[in-house]
């Protein structure tokens, strides 16, 4: 097929090529989107499948739905919000806080909303990325992928899903026309999304069945209200926000010699999670439902003052057998029990390590990234694939955290991607593509760090261990690491070479 040349169109309203075309609109995308425009690269637009800029904060509007982590520390570090009104805002606000950042800092009309990005193929010849959306076919030179690590609903698979004759919904995809009072409920799972959701449901619900695989350790929340007072003088004196921020920061980053070197060190969160449960759940045969038996911080920790009272209600059974089938009236379990509900909420997480995006992006030699990855995936820097030039992953592989904030860590790609593409203007080139042997000495080093971490050796099953037994999805150091390695580009793990000059002897630089 003839290489077609982009087309370009000089008015500045709809390009169909552009420079850099950005898919998903959260805090990735968003915060790639306003730093491009501060240093003046007007040249980009940003492909959002839904309605609204947010990504997991547009798309997760379960009961209860609250960021985990404070937010004075959750949020962009050039875009600080002095009017937070809690410690660990609510997803509307979070939602809002995304949505008038995109606004304030001028990108909100460069975003296409509705806009879902279909495929992927990058044009060996024409080095463009020929991009399939909603509003039919773009070009990129360069595509920035923020996707989210956490944003395709996961349902098991569980006989007779689809026969269920009542309502059923995942926690990411909330149907709120269907109203729960007075009816029986179950609530798949137990994991970060279903703690802060059960305590709401259980107060609608006539009767709440909570499937437990595995149950979560659990530490007292510390939320509460910010007052008007805290926020004038945040507004006024924007350092001292600044500085409970970085309290915020490095008091979680204490967690990291527990949990990448020295598990052991988290026996002190143990025992906060161990009295947690003594001081909230007065009936012994709960407590020891709900007690783990892995090493605490194997599974994300999760901060809850009201999922043991809810457990503990009349109207709820936590039920600890497995689910086996879906019959058409309620759920049956291994003890052969028919469980009969009217509604089912799929608490059971999302696609991390098979992200769907992998599925519609082609590199080089008609290579998709889902097939390169084989469901263990892996980047340069989490960054970066082989075979797949210029491509940025943001939230790739290995760049996700357990215990801090995930801003933090793009924020510092998203200095490390723009030190790319400056470098590629500098350099004249058009491709910029990660050098295998970087990208597997580097992918070497993180899984030699892996083993000793309690996400391994922790003694549970999680989602951060991907279909190959690695761990694929979790930095495994502190993250103030991460934010140096992502300083600076580093060419020398690049090959860039001139547009539309595949031949290899023409490269610029290595
Ligand atoms: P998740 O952590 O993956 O939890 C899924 C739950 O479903 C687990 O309890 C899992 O049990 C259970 N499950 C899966 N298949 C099952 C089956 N066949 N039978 C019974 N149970 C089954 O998903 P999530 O709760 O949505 O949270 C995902 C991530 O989103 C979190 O780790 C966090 O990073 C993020 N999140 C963050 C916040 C926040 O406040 N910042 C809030 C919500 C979510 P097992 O444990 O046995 O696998």
């Amino acid at each position: 097929m003839a290489p077609s040349t982009p087309q370009r169109n000089g008015n500045g309203t709809d390009p169909r090529h552009v420079r850099v075309g950005i898919i998903g609109s959260g805090f990735g995308g968003l915060g790639t989107a306003i730093r491009l425009e501060q240093q003046g690269d007007t040249d980009f637009l940003v492909f959002e499948r839904a309605a609204d800029v947010g990504g997991t904060w547009w798309a997760n509007t379960y009961p209860g739905c609250q960021c985990d982590i404070p937010s004075h520390h959750y949020s962009f570090s050039f875009a600080p919000n002095p009017n937070w009104s809690r410690t660990y805002p609510k997803q509307p606000e979070l939602r809002d806080y995304l949505r008038a950042t995109a606004e304030r800092f001028g990108v909100y009309d460069r975003i296409r909303l509705n806009c879902e990005v279909t495929g992927a193929t990058f044009d060996e010849d024409a080095s463009v990325w020929r991009l399939e959306t909603a509003e039919g076919p773009y070009t990129a030179d360069v595509v920035i992928a923020a996707p989210g690590p956490l944003s395709e609903p996961s349902y098991p698979d569980v006989p007779g899903l689809d026969s269920f004759a009542g309502t059923m919904f995942h926690t990411a995809r909330w149907n709120h026309d269907h109203d729960l009072t007075g009816k029986r409920v179950a609530v798949i799972g137990t994991g970060a999304s279903a703690i802060q959701a059960v305590p709401h449901i259980q107060q609608a619900a006539a009767h709440l069945d909570v499937v437990q695989r595995t149950p979560p350790w659990v530490v007292p929340h510390r939320d509460r209200p910010i007052s008007r007072a805290e926020r004038f003088l945040y507004r006024r004196i924007p350092a001292l926000q600044r500085l409970v921020r970085a309290g915020v920061y490095f008091s979680r980053e204490l967690l990291v010699p527990g949990l990448v070197y020295r598990p052991q060190l988290l026996k002190v969160v143990e025992k906060l999670a161990r009295k947690h449960i003594a001081d909230q759940v007065p009936d012994p045969e709960l407590r020891r439902k709900v007690t783990p038996d892995y090493a605490i911080g194997c599974k994300r920790i999760l901060p809850s003052n009201q999922w043991y009272p809810a457990l503990s209600r009349p109207n709820v059974d936590l039920v600890t057998e497995a689910i086996t089938e879906v019959r058409p009236n309620g759920y049956v379990t291994a003890d052969g029990t028919l469980h009969e509900v009217d509604t089912i909420v799929w608490a059971t997480g999302f696609y991390v390590t098979d992200i769907p995006l992998a599925n519609i992006v082609t590199g080089r030699e008609g290579k998709r990234l889902a097939d390169v990855w084989h469901r263990s995936p892996q980047a340069y820097r989490g960054t970066a694939m082989a075979g797949f030039p210029n491509l940025f992953l943001l939230v790739g592989p290995n760049v996700g955290l357990g215990h801090n904030s995930i801003v933090f860590m793009i924020e510092a790609q998203i200095t490390y991607v723009l030190g790319a593409l400056k470098q590629m203007r500098r350099r004249g080139a058009g491709t910029v593509e990660v050098r295998p042997d970087a990208l597997a000495a580097y992918n070497e080093r993180l899984q030699a760090k892996m083993g000793k971490t309690v996400w391994n050796s922790g003694g549970c099953a999680s989602w951060y261990i991907d279909a190959q037994g690695k761990n694929t999805t979790i930095w495994p150091d502190f993250t103030f690491r991460f934010w140096q390695e992502n300083r600076e580009f580093d060419p020398a793990a690049y090959v860039l070479a001139p547009a539309r000059l595949p031949d290899p002897a023409a490269a610029v630089a290595s």
